[in-house]
């Protein structure tokens, strides 16, 4: 897939690059909520060494109406109290051109667009017309929906009106079955486009894919397992009291705790050895699998050879639908879901009714 991108350029100073090559970390609340939650929840976040970008949310797109949709313009001074108190570097979200106006009136120190306004390229447009000239660091959240191309496209549109230095985040998807997250991860996403577009730092926000403060660590940890260049985490003074996004933020101190988990030494070579260990043993039995598979397959082109003499069709669905219960019930008293070993089997029989297709010369 071909990119326009034009001039990015990253100097050291970028706030995207690692320095010393540790992630780059964001955090801080959803919401500005009021002058205080901020400066508390600054103070307290700008004690940990590792964050060097605070982010608040100053107008909030919410799903439905009547929540709390943000301080809006009164709260960019608190922004700047919180840059000019703790030294640390400021970001908001901005969805229009008169965001766009406002944020860099305030002197914000980079701009995000969220999953919400990626969608819409019209929005996307008339922030890039807003930023026309300005030099400024932009990050690209990803669209609600897994679609790369809109994602990509926002990235184009910044770049072509000069914005050079680009990051992009992985927020999660909406998807049909989004699991235990409140946006699904889709970690394939997050792969393929750095396979596509390696040239620009790649951020997580764990919190819009967890939804819940309890899975916020692991996946801040999948994230920076696959390389990505930093995490972007919300967190509040006093999560549960936020006026949007509570069950998701950490507390300060908890934010710290996680940092330190994520970043310490490696781990020693006696845990590596024994995961090595276990990662053999699945191997061999993946070799076991395999085997059994083509053992699997040449028997079905013996059924389709004597089906073809025999003048029977390959696929009877009677027996498709029997085979399928039985290896449920063997699935269930194995102790695997009956989810997963459907799934398997509706692959194997495909490829088997296949197989036999061939035979009969029906492709
Ligand atoms: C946010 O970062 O607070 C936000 C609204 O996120 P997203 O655009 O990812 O939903
Ligand atoms: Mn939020």
């Amino acid at each position: 897939m071909k990119t326009t991108l034009e001039s990015l350029d990253y100097s050291q100073s970028s706030p995207f690059v690692r320095k010393e090559g540790k992630p780059v970390i964001i955090a801080g609340p959803c919401s500005a909520e009021t002058e205080e939650q901020m400066m508390a929840t600054a103070r307290q976040i700008s004690a940990i060494p590792e964050v060097s970008i605070f982010r608040a949310g100053i107008w909030k797109p919410r799903t439905r109406p009547n929540a709390f949709e943000g301080v809006g313009e009164a709260a960019l001074p608190w922004l700047a109290r919180v840059k000019a108190e703790t030294g640390m570097k400021t970001a908001c979200e901005v969805a229009t051109g008169k965001h766009v106006d406002l944020a860099l009136k305030y002197g914000v120190d980079i701009l995000w667009v969220g999953a919400r306004t990626t969608v819409n390229p019209f929005s996307v447009q008339e922030i890039a017309d807003a930023l026309h000239g300005v030099d400024i660091p932009v990050m690209v959240k990803n669209p609600v929906n897994p679609d790369l191309q809109l994602w990509l496209g926002a990235l184009e549109r910044l770049s072509k009106t000069g914005i050079k230095q680009l990051a992009a985040i992985h927020r999660g998807f909406s998807t049909f079955d989004n699991g235990p997250y409140r946006n699904a991860p889709k970690w394939d996403m997050a792969e393929a486009f750095k396979v596509i577009v390696p040239e620009i730092p790649l951020l997580c926000d764990p919190s819009h894919i967890a939804g819940k403060q309890d899975l916020v660590e692991l996946i801040c940890q999948q994230a920076l397992g696959m390389q990505m260049d930093g995490l972007m985490i919300e967190t509040h003074h006093i999560p549960e009291e936020a006026w949007s996004d509570a069950a998701q933020q950490l507390t300060p101190a908890a934010l710290s705790m996680v940092i330190d988990r994520l970043l310490k030494p490696s781990k020693s070579d006696k845990v590596k050895e024994e995961l090595e260990g276990l990662r053999q043993q699945i191997d061999e039995l993946d070799d076991t699998l395999m085997v059994l598979l083509s053992e699997r397959a040449r028997l079905s082109e013996k059924i389709g050879t004597f089906k073809k003499a025999n003048d029977i069709a390959p696929l009877q669905i009677k027996r498709w639908e029997a085979l399928l219960q039985q290896r449920i019930q063997k699935a269930q008293a194995a102790g695997l879901t009956s989810d997963f070993i459907s799934n398997i089997f509706k692959l194997i029989h495909k490829n088997s009714v296949q197989i036999q297709n061939r035979i009969m010369g029906i492709m």
